[in-house]
């Protein structure tokens, strides 16, 4: 980005900083923003700010930032003692605060008195409904959820999702905003519970649970069909574009073959829902910790999962869907 259109361009706020608000400041501020900071918290505050430094001199040790992208970087963040600092002349808070209804409720009511009138209040809810947290407030038309994957400054997809007052403008800037950073907003045009990445997410789970507990396969065996199978396929093609090249005559010949197979299938899923007691619990952790190492060793999974999710969405782009 140029320097020019940079300076144009008026500030953003993250509003908590916790795992998820931390990675927004990342991707904000990579992409040239002046990015305000704020979290009730300040302690919490400080450490999203030492983790962004750590993990800045990660990269630049690993090449893929300059040491002056980086002071660049690090110089665009700003932290904020109180939330109208924070929020003076943005266009664009992205909310991190807790998942609690009541909480992002209080939240939006702070947002919506102290930031300016244009300024769009999109939040990272993972499952809460814009119609109920703008619920009452006088700028609900500008308020809007913007669901990250974790960690957003690593993974590109948000999902973005009006609430019932949210105006049309509200949802084209937001997503502009989101594609102008370099994410990749979806937008969705209906509320469901979970949304709809974490509804596909939790109908594998569940699955993925019951080939466990029913003693089809072992947690390693579940793991690798999806490291060394499903998911090698879908970090380039979804499930529909799979299906697509999964008979010479696309989707339609797909279904027609093996429509009446899949139907056989999802009627055998096992429909129940896991209890997650604590027993079942100890069984698949224990099986996981087995496969992965002790939680001491998270960390280091994280960094080289980060780095190849990095080196893959470069060849991705150099080499993009035909
Ligand atoms: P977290 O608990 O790590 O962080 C929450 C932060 O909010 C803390 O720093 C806390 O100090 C701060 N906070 C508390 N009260 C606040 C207030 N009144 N105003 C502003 N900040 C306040 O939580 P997280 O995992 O970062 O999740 C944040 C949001 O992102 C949630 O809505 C969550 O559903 C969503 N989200 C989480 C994930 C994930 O995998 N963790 C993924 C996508 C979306």
């Amino acid at each position: 980005m140029s320097r020019a259109r940079a300076r144009s361009q008026r500030p953003v706020a993250v509003v908590g900083t916790g795992v998820i608000g931390r990675s927004w400041i990342q991707v904000f501020a990579r992409a040239g923003r002046e990015t305000r900071v704020y979290d009730p918290d300040p302690i919490q505050a400080r450490r999203a700010l030492d983790w962004l430094a750590a993990d800045l001199a990660d990269a630049v040790a690993q090449g893929v930032m300059s040491r002056h992208a980086e002071r660049e970087l690090r110089r665009r963040v700003s932290l904020h003692p109180d939330l109208p600092s924070a929020l003076s002349g943005v266009e664009y808070v992205q909310e991190s605060g807790p998942e609690r209804l009541e909480v992002k409720q209080a939240i939006y009511r702070e947002l919506d008195r102290h930031a300016a009138r244009r300024a769009v209040l999109a939040s990272s809810t993972s499952a809460l409904d814009m119609t109920r947290i703008a619920d009452g407030l006088a700028g609900a038309s500008r308020c809007i959820v913007a669901h990250p994957v974790n960690p957003p400054h690593v993974i590109p997809a948000v999902e973005v999702l009006p609430g019932a007052a949210t105006t049309p403008a509200v949802v084209t800037r937001t997503c502009r905003l989101l594609s102008s950073l370099g994410q990749s907003p979806v937008l969705l045009r209906k509320y469901a519970v979970g949304f709809a990445l974490n509804r596909m997410q939790a109908a594998l789970v569940r699955e993925a649970i019951d080939l466990v507990e029913s003693g089809v396969t072992d947690v390693n065996g579940v793991d690798a069909l999806i490291r060394d199978g499903l998911g090698l396929r879908w970090a380039l093609l979804g499930p529909f574009g799979v299906g697509h090249g999964n008979a010479d005559g696309g989707l339609r010949e797909y279904y027609a073959k093996y429509g009446s197979a899949y139907i056989g299938l999802m009627n055998a899923l096992n429909p129940a829902t896991p209890s997650f007691d604590d027993a079942m619990v100890d069984r698949l952790a224990t099986g996981t910790e087995k496969m992965e190492g002790s939680v001491k060793k998270i960390p280091q999974i994280l960094a080289w999962r980060d780095r190849l999710v990095r080196e893959l969405r470069t060849l991705k782009s150099g080499d993009p869907h035909p």
